[in-house]
C-alpha cells in the first residue's frame, strides 16, 4: 500500500491572513507533530516570489507565540524546507496544471491528499475552486477546500456561491471556516453544558432571563476600510461569529458528537429564529475623538472609506429563538469597533430568586442580585459564575462574588490558536466546527431582509466617539427588554 502524503496549498500566500495566522498555525502543528510524516506546503499567488523569499517572509511570524518552545529554530528550519511558492493567476487552469506538476514532484509517488486554503478575496473563490478541482485535485486521495469568510454578503450571493462551488466540489469537500468555532472557550460550551449536571437543567427560559453575546474591538479600520466598508459589522461579526456561538449555546442535545448530529441541531436553532426586526436593532458608526491629547480618526476619515459611508461599525440587536426552550428569552448581540475595550464573551443572566429572603440586602435593585455566568472567549479566557455571598464577619452583609475559572491560572500551557485546531480538523476530515451550506442559508435568511432595509432606506448610524462604550441607543434597546448589558470591563469581573 502506497504511503500517503499531504499537500497544502495556501492560495493568497502573499496576504495578511496567510502571514499572520495560516503559516504560524501550520508551523505549530508541525512542531506538535500533528502533521503527517510527509507533507509539502505551497504558497500560491500572483505576486512574484522565490521559495526563499516566501520562507523569509513567513519566518518572521513563526516566532512570537512560539518563542518559549524548545529547539524552535531547528524545527523552524525543517518546516521552512518543506515550504515552496508558485506564482500564478487565480483563474488560469494552465497555472494550476503547472502547480499540479510541482505538487506531484514533491509527492514523489505517494498517495496524495490535497488541501487548498482560500485566503483570498471572495470575488475569486469560484475561479480558484474551478481551476484547483479541474487541474490540481488529487487523483486517488482526498481533495478539500477551506474557504474563508465572507461566504456571500446576503442570501442570494451566498446561495450562488454554494451553487457555483458544487459544480466543482461536493459539500463534504468544502470546509467553510468560522474561526470563532475553533476558539477554546467556544468549543468548551458544549462540554460545560452537557457534561455538568448543574448547568443543563437551568439552560432554558425557566431560569435564564437573557443571553448576551458581546464582541468589542478597541481599534478602528485604520487604513483597511476597503473590505470592511462593503460588509459592515453585522455581516462581519454578527451574522457569522456571534450567530454561530448563539446556535451552539441554544441547541438541543445532539444525538452524538458526530459532526452531522451537531450541525443538525445548530441549523434547527437558526431556523427557529425570528428574522431580525428593525426595531430590535441599533446601528452606530465611530467618529473622531480627542482623548489624552491624542486625536483618533473617525471611520469616514479613514482614506480607504468613502466620506459619506453609512456602514455600521457598531450594532446591537435583540434576537429570539421561537421554540419551547427559549420562548421570550432575548438573545442580545452587541459588536463594535473603536470601543473602549476589547474582547468577546457570552453572558448568561439568570432570573431573580423568587421570594428572595435577602432582598432587603439589595435594596430595590434586584438586578444586582441575579446570578450571571460569564464565558470569556478572549482575551484572558475564563469562566466565572457570579454568586451572592455573605461577607465574613458579624452581622449580615452580602457581597457579589465570583466562582472563577481563569484559564491562565488553571491551565498554564498555552492555548492553541483557533486556526491550528481548525486546520488540523480539516486535515483529519472532521467538519464539526465548519459551517454546512444549510447553516449558511439559515444564517443569511435571518439577516438579509434587515440588511436590505438598512441599505434601501439609507438609515444613518448613530455616531459614537472613538474609544467610548458605543451609541446610547444600545442601552435603550437592552432596557426595552428589561436588561442591562454586562460590561467586559466590569470593575469586579
Ligand atoms: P488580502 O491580504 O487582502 O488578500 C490576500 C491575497 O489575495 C493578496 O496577498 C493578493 O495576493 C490577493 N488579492 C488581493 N486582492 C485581490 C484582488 N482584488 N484580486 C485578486 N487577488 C487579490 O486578504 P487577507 O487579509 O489575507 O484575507 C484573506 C481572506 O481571509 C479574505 O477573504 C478575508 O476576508 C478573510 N479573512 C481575513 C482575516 C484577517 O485577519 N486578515 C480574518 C478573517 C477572514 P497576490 O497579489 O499575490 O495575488
Amino acid at each position: 500500500k502506497a504511503k500517503s502524503t499531504l499537500s497544502i496549498t495556501v492560495v493568497g500566500a502573499s496576504g495578511d491572513l496567510a502571514r499572520k495566522k495560516i503559516f504560524p498555525a501550520l508551523f505549530a502543528l508541525f512542531y506538535e507533530d500533528c502533521l503527517p510524516e510527509h507533507f509539502t506546503i505551497f504558497g500560491y499567488g500572483r505576486s512574484k516570489m522565490s521559495d526563499e523569499e516566501l520562507r523569509n517572509k513567513i519566518s518572521k511570524t513563526l516566532t512570537g507565540r512560539i518563542d518559549k518552545r524548545e529547539n524552535c529554530s531547528d524545527k523552524m528550519d525543517q518546516f521552512l524546507q518543506r515550504c515552496f511558492y508558485y506564482s500564478g493567476l487565480y483563474d488560469s487552469e494552465e497555472n494550476f496544471s503547472e502547480l499540479d506538476k510541482k505538487l506531484k514532484q514533491k509527492e514523489g509517488g505517494r498517495l496524495p491528499n490535497r488541501l487548498f486554503y482560500l485566503s483570498i478575496p471572495p470575488n475569486i473563490f469560484v475561479d480558484v475552486v474551478r481551476c484547483a478541482s479541474r487541474c490540481a485535485s488529487s487523483a486517488n486521495g482526498w481533495t478539500r477546500v477551506i474557504v474563508e469568510k465572507p461566504f456571500g454578503r446576503d442570501s442570494e450571493s451566498s446561495r450562488e456561491l454554494t451553487r457555483c462551488f458544487k459544480q466543482y466540489v461536493t459539500e463534504d469537500q468544502i470546509f467553510r471556516i468560522d474561526h470563532y468555532l475553533g476558539k477554546e472557550l467556544v468549543e468548551n460550551l458544549s462540554v460545560l453544558r452537557f457534561s455538568n449536571l448543574v448547568f443543563e437543567p437551568l439552560w432554558s427560559r425557566n431560569y435564564i432571563r437573557n443571553v448576551q453575546l458581546i464582541f468589542s474591538e478597541d481599534f478602528g479600520t485604520e487604513g483597511r476600510g476597503g473590505y470592511f466598508d462593503n460588509y459592515g459589522i453585522i455581516r462581519d461579526i454578527m451574522q457569522n461569529h456571534l450567530l454561530q456561538i448563539l446556535a451552539l449555546f441554544a441547541m438541543e442535545t445532539p444525538v452524538s458528537l458526530h459532526a452531522e448530529d451537531i450541525r443538525n441541531e445548530k441549523v434547527k436553532v437558526l431556523r427557529s429564529m425570528r428574522p431580525l426586526q428593525i426595531d430590535d436593532l441599533i446601528i452606530g458608526q465611530y467618529k473622531g475623538h480627542l482623548s489624552g491629547g491624542k486625536s483618533y480618526l473617525g471611520y469616514t476619515d479613514d482614506p480607504t472609506v468613502p466620506n459619506d459611508s453609512l456602514t455600521p461599525t457598531f450594532a446591537a440587536a435583540a434576537l429570539f429563538v421561537d421554540n419551547a426552550r427559549w420562548d421570550g428569552v432575548p438573545f442580545l448581540m452587541k459588536a463594535g469597533k473603536a470601543l473602549h475595550n476589547k474582547g468577546a464573551e457570552i453572558r448568561v443572566q439568570f432570573r431573580h430568586v423568587p421570594g428572595n429572603l435577602y432582598k432587603r440586602n439589595f435594596g430595590t435593585d434586584l438586578d444586582k442580585a441575579t446570578n450571571e455566568l460569564v464565558i470569556r472567549v478572549q482575551p484572558d479566557e475564563g469562566i466565572y459564575l457570579r454568586i451572592n455571598n455573605k461577607v465574613p464577619g458579624l452581622g449580615m452583609r452580602l457581597d457579589r462574588s465570583d466562582l472563577n475559572l481563569l484559564y491562565k491560572a488553571r491551565y498554564p500551557k498555552e492555548i492553541p490558536d483557533a486556526y491550528e485546531r481548525l486546520l488540523l480538523d480539516a486535515i483529519e476530515g472532521e467538519c464539526r466546527l465548519f459551517i454546512r451550506s444549510d447553516e449558511v442559508d439559515a444564517a443569511w435568511a435571518l439577516f438579509t431582509p434587515l440588511l436590505n432595509e438598512l441599505e434601501e432606506r439609507k438609515i444613518a448610524p448613530e455616531l459614537y466617539p472613538y474609544g467610548s462604550s458605543g451609541p446610547v441607543g444600545a442601552r435603550n434597546l437592552a432596557a426595552k427588554y428589561n436588561v442591562r448589558w454586562g460590561d467586559l470591563s466590569d470593575e469586579d469581573s
